[in-house]
């Protein structure tokens, strides 16, 4: 009888009941909820969409301390993935033409529309097929894109491969920016295990580090803090693996 399951990011072998991948890092919380309903009841809820809205400040960090883009720079071609309320959207254009993607959920659409910037979405239907969805993506902008977000999102998307597919997306020098929980802090452990908060897998900086080198990407490692405007902290990936903080980012570069 063969009671092992496999690794989704690595294809490992997992004992029954193994959580942690010992190859690559990734956590499996025990159980997940269907992502349209969970997030269609979600962003019904204003004083969590007004959250996510104060998230700006997260994307400003990024784009002030650790990407340096300035508004001088030429017209950059940026994609969020998980755009949520949409207001990087907002922050993202004054650098370049930005595009976000979202699930299709009215709630969301009606903030698109508030916030002006339902032009710039593209939409995953729930009828879609998320493989079929992001291979499409890659085809029609291969090579086009000079900095993919995935700003608290990759932990929700239940494609595994999503690094893999986004990745052909990159110009040279092209940046895939991955902020994420930390699995390896066990405060963060303990309070998203249970699998309530919608997260399918938390990558921890093994994942990313795995996941960029199976696609030969380069990775910063940076440790940022929601409380604390524009503070950006570049480590080594020891450090960070020492310092076990609760959130991390990771600067994937393509280099040519
Ligand atoms: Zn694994």
């Amino acid at each position: 009888m063969d009671n092992k399951v496999m690794c989704r990011i690595c294809g490992h072998k997992l004992s029954a009941g193994e959580v942690r991948c010992p190859k690559c890092g990734a956590v499996y919380p025990q159980s997940h909820t269907d992502q349209f309903d969970f997030y269609g009841r979600l962003y019904n809820d204003k004083p969590t969409c007004i959250s996510y809205l104060r998230r700006e400040r997260i994307y400003e960090t990024i784009v002030n301390k650790i990407l340096h883009i300035s508004k001088d720079k030429g017209a950059m071609a940026m994609l969020d993935i998980g755009a949520s309320v949409g207001i990087s959207i907002i922050l993202l254009k004054q650098y370049g033409e930005a595009r976000g993607i979202e699930l299709d959920i009215p709630e969301l659409r009606e903030w698109h529309k508030f916030l002006g910037i339902d032009s710039a979405m593209i939409y995953m239907d729930k009828n879609d097929n998320i493989g079929n969805f992001y291979a499409r993506l890659a085809k029609e902008l291969n090579e086009k894109i000079d900095f993919i977000f995935l700003i608290d999102t990759l932990r929700c998307i239940p494609l595994f491969t999503l690094i893999d597919i986004v990745s052909r997306c990159l110009k040279e020098n092209g940046i895939i920016i991955i902020k994420e929980i930390n699995p390896d802090n066990r405060k963060i452990f303990e309070h998203r295990i249970s699998g309530q908060h919608g997260d399918l897998v938390m990558y921890s900086p093994k994942t990313v580090n795995y996941l960029a080198r199976r696609n030969k990407l380069n990775v910063d490692w940076y440790i940022i803090s929601s409380a604390i405007d524009n503070f950006a902290l570049k480590v080594p990936l020891s450090i960070l693996k020492l310092l076990r903080p609760p959130a991390y980012v990771a600067i994937l570069r393509r280099v040519v």
